[in-house]
């Protein structure tokens, strides 16, 4: 297995145009490791003037370099061969994430690893194979349509999975033959560098990928705002979305926006209640709780509430919680001491509220940010907890006992990301499926991924869809096309 001793960590610099190089102003910021608090490396701080280089690297290589002139075939051909030096470097890649995300090894190895090779290899498929059509039309015309890049696009990243939220923003821009300038979160970068480095590798042209690590309001508000970006890809928080549409207003550009969630969680007493169980833990602990679709609002059926609660507390309470690089550890460390704070801070709320601390409720250890897993019971939908995206290992078990309120319940949220049923009545599960407001539903399952199905949300947690056909859509623009066939 490899070590931390292994990891090349080399200084992190900006990669524009094909090079690594400094930022302009010189400055440069520490990366972390939340589960020791120690530096892991320094990286190279973007700001406006640096986002302003790689613009410029981008929209050359849009329209006088190489890659949207590129066959598509060849196109799949980079995508093929990025997913095959991933693969090479797969332990180096999830040892990295792990440093510094704090999320256990096993999970960037089994999780998030293989989901980045398929989204590689899943748009290397559809490289060439993105087309228009021929739409007969009224007259003495032939009329078709292009589907064409869109342009230069602006990429901004969260921290949670470092590696596979670029991959899931790149691949398909890529495939469509788009340029990008890649802003990853200050509080992870280095597996986005690294992944540049393994394009380059693969023979993408130059300036066609650059990543600029930087901070939002500085770096990040430079390529929301930029005049010559043409589409702006955001996952992260519904606050920051907020302020990324403003920004793109400026020029109008496209965007799409991945946001928040407080995603229902509903199990019906007609279920397999172990396997409901399970799934209730990966709904939120998986990944320390730091996901977007996270299962935080537990709606329990009320004949089976004491029997659930009592098993789920007992796997939460004997949880091996610690160092993420250990291969045996379940859960590992908040991504930084802000967030930890943070939820601390809901916890308290929780028991402020008159919620019912279940198991949890306070740090693990002494050193990195640990917080051990949370269940608050006896929970109201109305209450902070349950409305507030935590994004933290804390889960709001709310008791029901009518269908028809639950799904009311699981409805009354300004999200929409995610939700999730649990029951044997199969009449009941489709129906609820149509029912509840969310872009993904899951059927006694929790966190199910693939690269080709889609994903993104309803009111509040965004629009536009990542993976499968349907991101094609966002990183492409229709041309029709007129020919006059007449005299
Ligand atoms: P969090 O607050 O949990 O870090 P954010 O949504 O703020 O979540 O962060 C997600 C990404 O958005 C990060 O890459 C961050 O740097 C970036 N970001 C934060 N603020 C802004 C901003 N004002 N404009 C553009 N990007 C931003």
């Amino acid at each position: 297995m490899m070590t931390k001793n292994d990891v090349k960590i080399k200084p992190g610099k900006l990669f524009i145009n094909g090079r690594w190089v400094d930022s302009v102003s010189g400055k440069t910021f520490d990366t972390l490791n939340p589960a020791t608090e120690d530096v892991i490396t320094s990286v190279a701080e973007g700001d406006s003037t640096d986002i302003d280089l790689a613009v410029t690297a981008a929209r050359e290589a849009f329209e006088n370099g190489p890659w949207e002139k590129t066959d598509a075939r060849d196109r799949s051909r980079i995508l093929l061969k990025i997913a095959g030096l991933i693969e090479r470097n797969k332990d180096e890649l999830a040892l990295l994430d792990t440093l510094d995300n704090g999320k256990p090894i096993n999970e960037t190895t089994k999780a998030d690893i293989p989901l980045v090779i398929d989204c590689f290899l899943y748009y290397a498929g559809w490289a060439d194979k993105i087309h228009g059509e021929t739409i007969p039309v009224r007259g003495e015309f032939f009329n078709y349509t292009l589907r064409e890049p869109v342009g230069v696009v602006g990429q901004i990243i969260p921290w949670n999975f470092p590696l596979l939220m670029a991959a899931w923003k790149i691949a398909p821009a890529l495939a469509c033959g788009n340029t990008i300038v890649l802003k990853p979160a200050e509080q992870t970068p280095l597996t986005a560098l690294r992944l540049g480095e393994i394009c380059h590798e693969a023979g993408l042209p130059d300036g066609v990928l650059n990543i600029v690590p930087g901070y939002g309001p500085t770096a990040g508000a430079a390529l929301a705002g930029h005049m010559d970006v043409d589409k702006i890809a955001f996952t992260g928080s519904s606050a920051t979305g907020r302020i990324i549409m403003q920004a793109a207003s400026k020029n109008l550009k496209r965007i799409s926006l991945e946001l928040g969630g407080k995603s229902p969680n509903i199990v019906f007493a007609d279920s397999d209640i172990d396997s409901a169980v399970d799934g209730a833990m990966t709904g939120i602990f998986f990944n320390q709780g730091e996901v977007c679709c996270a299962g935080s609002r537990l709606f329990i059926e009320k004949s089976i509430h004491g029997e659930f609660v009592d098993k789920l507390s007992n796997k939460a309470a004997s949880m091996r919680v610690g160092n993420p690089e250990d291969t045996g550890t379940q859960m590992g460390a908040q991504v930084s001491k802000e967030q930890f704070d943070k939820i601390l801070g809901y916890i308290d709320t929780g028991k402020q509220e008159g919620a019912k601390l279940v198991t949890g409720g306070e740090r693990c250890g002494e050193k990195g940010y640990f917080i051990r897993p949370t269940i608050f019971d006896a929970v109201d939908n109305n209450m902070k907890i349950a409305k507030e995206e935590i994004f933290g290992p804390v889960v709001s078990a709310i008791t029901f006992d009518d269908v028809d309120e639950v799904v009311r319940q699981g409805n009354l949220s300004v999200y929409g990301l995610a939700a999730a049923i649990w029951t044997m009545d199969i009449k009941k599960a489709h129906r609820l499926a149509r029912e509840l407001k969310a872009g993904t539903v899951w059927i006694n399952a929790y966190n199910a991924f693939d690269a080709a199905s889609p994903f993104g949300g309803f009111k509040q947690s965004g629009f536009g869809r990542e993976l499968g056909v349907h991101a094609l859509e966002s990183y492409t623009q229709i041309k029709s096309v007129w020919i006059n066939l007449g005299s």
